[in-house]
């Protein structure tokens, strides 16, 4: 290269040499005026010669021959002088000419040399321009290399001149800072004032004793101020230039956003913190396992509650340890599926065997522990003692699954148990029977021995159910007084009805409770799976259906169900919707049938009798819905509306003067035991202001035996009013001598039945007397009701029945038709 150069330098001289060379004149060298000029002056200078030598004639010749020669040929010695001097000047200027022809040459040949090497340095030249920009391309490349990896680190650059106290940011260093480019005075004192005050101290000193250090790279970590005033935690890394006396001259760097690495350090340590506390203080057992159940570790609850220390434990196998033999085959396959790399090992409960022998329930949540290659390392157990939870939950299992009382299963219970039967049934022949079982009247039981051997009556009768029902077959309390039993897989009917049969012969015996001793009987009604229904609640409602058929008829039997009793059981529905729509729209009427006094055959009072003038059916007498009325509950409203409307019309009799005409009112056992009756009436008898003692309320024995004493309290304010109460249907009943004393009445109604039998059986007639002479006796008035022939009424007059009733005098008629009779006033005998 060097050579090169020295090759280029001569070149060029040489070149200037030649340009020298190439703006050489012609004309400064030969002159043709001068030469022409002096020319001419030399010959003039000759003439002059000559001409003074041939007239001064000797004075310079001698040779006097040369001189005659001279003379004579003297125009050829002037033409000959002449022709030298010319021939000399040609000569010089040709010469000079030749001179300057070959210089000239010789400055050409020169010049196209300096050409050649001109053309040689413009190759030299180019192939240097070629490699400069090859060398500019290599750094753009690695320029662009360093900015794209300055970029990707996501590193912000900084450089300290040291000598001149500089410190420059770069703009991406800024930017991640939040400042502009033009921000911050490239200052040392800049980077000082941004450190955090908490770092400031140690950045510094390690930065200053980096440079002192002389060799190795800088490192530090400290944060540094935002400009929204955050701080960023940084990873700092440079290095410095030292000059030959070790003094640092500058120190280039980067620092990199560490932030999110360090509150992630920060995180993991806190947690790493709060997992040591929890393993050291919660109260839960933590188990460390291998993937086969060995020990690893145990935290110290796990040791307090198990009584088993670190020592003790460890590298024993957990299921022999703690879990009783017959559940550790189930947990094995935990540790199967931790060997095999299972995502989930599942929870699982199980008794665990404390050092002592007790035992506990204990919870436990799995989770894996993996190495670094992501296999199975190991599982931690987490043992939560849920001893005491799940004797709450026994016994809440109990509360909510049995019935406290019998203790066997509740409807709950039993519903949860059939629905899974029912769903689990795969064989199509598989048949059970389900076994509706009501205690019949079992009301009159409580009412007449008391709750507390109601109780103890259910609790022995649940007592035979238990011991004579074999599993599978089961029974369950649904309610009150009503059972079920499930005969499962039966073949047919009649296997059903034996195994009733069977259970019935322990149950239809005299129950002795508190030394009394008393009969029960049943009502159960069948239904079969799948014949009757596939699921639970139709089966139980036909079970019911058939059930309700046996008490409406004989009671104290069983029957299967079957079609027909649907049928009663739609018409019980449409009956439901008729009702409420009669109840709306004023359907019912009442009647009034005349109660004529038997000694004087006049009116004396009236009997409201309800009808249902109903739309389609016209008129339906009390006895086809007064029943299904008390059992739906339609008699409240019912009841209300007829006795308000027997006020109305007891008010009409007052006002038409007829103030003595008492009217009885037929009340509903449903009624008579709550206390709204006495209100209800209060309000009737402040909104019609009617003679109270003209009133009488018919109620019957089984009405009042619903609840005796609620009923005699009842009764008794109402007779405090004035109004009279008569017993209704007398003899029907229980007709318990005793009542008679005990319940707070005025009249006693002897029922039709014995009215009308009486004509024809000597018995009945002795019982009428009976009746009418011990009711009198006790001073209540008796009426007779169904007095249908004149015998009757002759009867009963010879035996000082004081009022009669029936349709010897009139049926039941409407109100016009009813005043109409009294203003008639006329005698019946
Ligand atoms: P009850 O209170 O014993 O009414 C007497 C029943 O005997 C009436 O039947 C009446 O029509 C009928 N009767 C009267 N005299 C004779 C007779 O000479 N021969 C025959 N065979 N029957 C006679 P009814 O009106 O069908 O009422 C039947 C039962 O319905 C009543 O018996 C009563 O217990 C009940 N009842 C009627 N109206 C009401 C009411 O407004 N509320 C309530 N809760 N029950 C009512
Ligand atoms: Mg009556
Ligand atoms: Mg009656």
């Amino acid at each position: 290269m060097k050579k090169d150069n020295r090759t280029f330098k001569s070149s060029i001289e040489e070149e200037s040499e030649n340009e020298k060379n190439l703006h050489y004149n012609p004309w400064k060298i030969i002159k043709p005026v001068r030469e022409t000029l002096r020319m001419l002056i030399l010959l003039a200078l000759f003439f002059l010669l000559l001409t003074y030598i041939f007239f001064s004639k000797s004075e310079f010749i001698k040779n006097s021959w040369l001189l005659n020669l001279m003379v004579e040929h003297k125009e050829w010695v002037f033409v000959a002088i002449v022709m030298v001097m010319i021939f000399l000047h040609v000569k010089g200027s040709v010469k000079s000419l030749g001179e300057l022809i070959y210089k000239n040459k010789e400055v050409y040949e020169k010049l196209n040399s300096a050409k050649l090497a001109v053309a040689i340095l413009e190759e030299d030249i180019k192939s240097q321009l070629n490699i400069l920009e090859e060398h500019g391309k290599a750094l753009r490349i690695s320029e662009q290399r360093y900015n794209l990896a300055v970029e990707g680190t996501l590193d912000g650059i900084w450089e300290w001149d040291v000598k001149s106290d500089t410190y420059y940011f770069s703009s991406k260093w800024k930017s991640y800072f939040g400042y502009e480019d033009d921000e911050l005075e490239n200052k040392i004192s800049t980077w000082e004032s941004l450190i955090h005050p908490y770092d400031a101290k140690e950045a510094k000193k390690k930065l200053y004793n980096y440079i002192y250090s002389k060799n190795g790279l800088y490192e530090n970590t400290y944060r540094l101020r935002c400009k929204d005033g955050e701080y960023k935690w940084i990873l700092s890394k440079g290095k410095a230039l030292w000059d030959e006396e070790g003094v640092a001259i500058r120190v280039v760097g980067s620092h990199t956003d560490i932030t999110n690495q360090i509150l992630l350090q920060e995180k993991l340590r806190k947690e790493k913190e709060i997992s040591e506390s929890i393993i050291k203080n919660a109260s839960i057992i933590i188990l460390l396992l291998d993937e086969n159940g060995n020990i690893r570790d145990i935290n110290p609850y796990g040791e307090k509650l198990t009584g088993f220390s670190k020592q003790e434990v460890i590298g024993k196998n957990s299921l022999q340890l703690f879990v009783p033999q017959e559940e550790r085959e189930e947990l094995m396959s935990l540790f199967e599926r931790a060997r095999n790399n299972a995502e989930n090992i599942p929870s699982h409960e199980n008794q665990v065997k404390c050092k002592d022998g007790k035992m506990l329930d204990v919870l436990w949540s799995n989770s894996a522990v993996y190495d670094k290659e992501g296999k199975v390392d190991g599982i931690i157990s987490i043992g939560a003692d849920i001893t005491e939870i799940k004797n709450i939950e026994k016994q809440l299992n109990l509360l909510a699954y049995y019935d406290t009382l019998t203790e066997l299963p509740n409807r709950s219970l039993f519903e949860m148990t059939m629905n899974s039967i029912i769903n689990n049934i795969t064989n199509e022949n598989f048949k059970f029977a389900l076994v509706y079982i009501d205690i019949d009247n079992f009301k009159h039981i409580n009412d007449t021995l008391g709750h507390i051997s109601g109780d103890m009556f259910l609790k022995s009768f649940a007592e035979v159910l238990k011991s004579k029902v074999e599993y599978p077959d089961f029974t369950a309390r649904l309610s009150g007084d009503e059972f079920v039993i499930i005969f499962s897989d039966i073949i047919n009917k009649e296997e059903v009805i034996s195994k009733i049969e069977k259970v019935l012969l322990h149950l239809r015996k005299p129950w002795n409770v508190e030394e009394q001793e008393f009969f029960v009987t049943y009502s159960l009604g069948i239904a079969i799976y799948p014949e009757h229904g596939r699921n639970l609640s139709i089966l139980l409602r036909n079970a019911d259906t058939a059930m309700f058929t046996v008490k409406e008829s004989t009671k104290d039997n069983y029957c299967i169900y079957n079609d027909l009793m649907q049928e009663k059981t739609i018409n019980y529905i449409s009956m439901t919707n008729q009702m409420r729509h009669a109840i709306d729209n004023e359907e019912f009427v009442l009647y009034y049938q005349p109660q004529v006094d038997l000694n004087t055959g006049k009116i004396v009072g009236a009997e409201a009798l309800i009808r249902w003038s109903h739309p389609q059916r016209g008129i339906i007498f009390p006895l086809d819905f007064i029943i299904f009325a008390e059992e739906t509950g339609f008699i409240h409203s019912i009841g209300k509306w007829a006795l308000k409307r027997a006020f109305k019309e007891k008010k009409t009799w007052e006002l038409l003067g007829y103030k003595e005409i008492n009217m009885s009112v037929n009340i509903s056992g449903k009624r008579i035991i709550s206390e709204k009756l006495i209100d209800e009436i209060n309000d009737l008898l402040e909104e019609f202001v009617i003679n109270s003692t003209g009133l009488t309320l018919e109620i019957t024995e089984t009405a009042i035996m619903q609840d005796l004493n609620a009923s005699i309290e009842v009764l008794k304010k109402l007779r405090d009013k004035g109004i009279k109460i008569a017993l209704d249907d007398f003899g029907t009943g229980y007709s318990s001598l005793t009542y008679l004393k005990k319940l707070p009445i005025d009249i006693v109604k002897i029922d039709k039945e014995f009215i009308s039998n009486a004509f024809y059986e000597a018995v009945d007639k002795k019982i009428v007397k009976t009746i009418i002479n011990l009711n009198h006796e006790l001073n209540l008035n008796v009426v007779a009701e169904g007095i249908e022939t004149k015998e009757q009424l002759n009867f009963l007059k010879e035996n000082e029945c004081d009022v009669g009733q029936g349709f010897l005098f009139s049926k039941a008629v409407p109100a016009e038709d009813f005043e109409k009779l009294l203003q008639e006033d006329k005698c019946y005998f």
